[in-house]
């Protein structure tokens, strides 16, 4: 599926619950945050059935997320359904990485091999401040298990946050990818939360990092224009600098985004949904729902120049990272 500026649509990403078990102090909304009541929340079945249809209009690319996914009973049996439909090109899952270890070998089973693991902080106490938890153990133990597992690739997520990581903590998430084959990226901050003064640029933190080693540009397929990555020699993983406010990353967008509570939505940056649980409940035809999703499709903002505050007011966490 294109979409009328030539972008070729072929990922979706699905926010599974709006639960989370970390309080994040910037991946939240300004406003109270009301959570979606069970029954609002889409099914599994309801979730492949949108997937069957997804893939009939050449979407074959998933990536499940929340709130907290893994916080959700049965995943496995999700991705297991996922994984078993024809022409599923890819599955991938993004966690915080506190519930990962005890789950790994049922997910393995269901199929999934692709993980992305947020991780701000590489300090027992920093990780509680920001994360409202004590649990930097559990994800690093999460992280070490699913290399050891064979998930390929573990890629590690570090949202940028000025005095907070972006001094010494640099170093260590480098010496991370140098010690264990894991993606560590390192994420602009966007302006989707109640705090300000946090933003540090990518391509600062690139800068610094290339002070110190050498790094060499890698070819990562499937990457868009806001992301480079590189490795230093004897590095088992690699870096990434994810910096969507430093670059236009807009003309490569191939999403679109499904909420927890059963609404597409064709741009992060956009306040429009489209309410397919509405239809699903309705016992629409296959037929009706494709016609919505395509015509979302036609409606696409160009880019985040449709920004309205909605983002600020919700936060990621609630429109569904
Ligand atoms: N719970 C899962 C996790 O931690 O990966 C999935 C949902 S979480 C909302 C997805 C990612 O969004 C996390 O890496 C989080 O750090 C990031 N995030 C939240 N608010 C953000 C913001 N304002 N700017 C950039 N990333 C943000």
């Amino acid at each position: 599926m294109q979409d009328r500026f030539n972008r070729r649509i072929n990922y979706m990403r699905i926010s599974v619950t709006d639960r989370c078990n970390l309080r994040c102090f910037y991946c939240r909304g300004v406003q109270d945050f009301q959570f979606i009541s069970h029954e609002e929340i889409l099914t599994y079945e309801e979730i492949l059935r949108l997937v069957r249809l997804a893939l009939r209009l050449g979407i074959d690319r998933f990536r499940l997320t929340g709130g907290e996914p893994l916080v959700r009973k049965g995943l496995d049996s999700l991705i297991a359904g996922i994984t078993s439909l024809p022409g599923v090109k890819d599955i991938s899952l993004t966690t915080n990485g506190l519930l990962l270890a005890e789950n790994l070998e049922r997910l393995r089973t269901a199929g999934l091999r692709r993980l992305n693991i947020s991780l701000d902080t590489l300090e027992r106490q920093k990780f509680e401040r920001i994360t409202g938890l004590d649990g930097l153990d559990r994800v690093m133990a999460g992280i070490r298990q699913a290399v050891l597992a064979g998930f390929e690739p573990v890629k590690v997520n570090v949202v940028l946050l000025k005095g907070l990581n972006d001094g010494d903590e640099v170093e260590k998430f480098v010496e991370l990818a140098f010690n264990l084959p894991v993606h560590v990226r390192f994420i602009e901050l966007m302006d989707f939360s109640p705090v300000d003064g946090y933003f540090v640029s990518a391509t600062e933190i690139m800068e610094k990092i290339r002070r110190k080693f050498r790094l060499e540009e890698i070819e990562v397929p499937g990457s868009g224009p806001a992301r480079s990555h590189f490795r230093a020699t004897g590095m088992k993983g690699s870096l990434g600098f994810i910096a969507p406010y430093s670059h236009h990353f807009c003309g490569a967008c191939n999403r679109l985004r499904l909420t927890a509570d059963g609404q597409l939505r064709t741009c992060l940056f956009s306040e429009k949904t489209y309410d397919l649980k509405a239809l699903l409940r309705q016992r629409a035809e296959d037929e009706t729902i494709l016609q919505v999703i395509r015509a979302s499709l036609a409606e696409k903002p160009a880019g985040r120049e449709s920004t309205t505050g909605y983002q600020k007011k919700n936060g990621l966490r609630n429109i569904g990272g």
